[in-house]
């Protein structure tokens, strides 16, 4: 099940949510509005997400 995120940022489709794919030190994310996947560092990534709607914990799943 992939989770949902909204970035502070978006995407030039104009999106802002995202469908987490990966959460590793690189995350890969896709848009949810165009379907196109996006990578970015884990800290970037942290500073741009604004709400997450499941349950998953963005911290701790190394
Ligand atoms: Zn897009």
């Amino acid at each position: 099940m992939e989770t949902k995120v909204t970035l502070k940022k978006h995407h030039p489709c104009g999106s802002k949510e995202f469908n987490l794919i990966r959460l590793g030190p690189e995350v890969v994310l896709r848009c949810s509005g165009c379907g196109a996947v996006v990578r970015m560092e884990r800290k970037r990534f942290e500073k741009a997400v604004v709400r997450k709607d499941s349950a998953v914990s963005i911290q701790n799943s190394e």
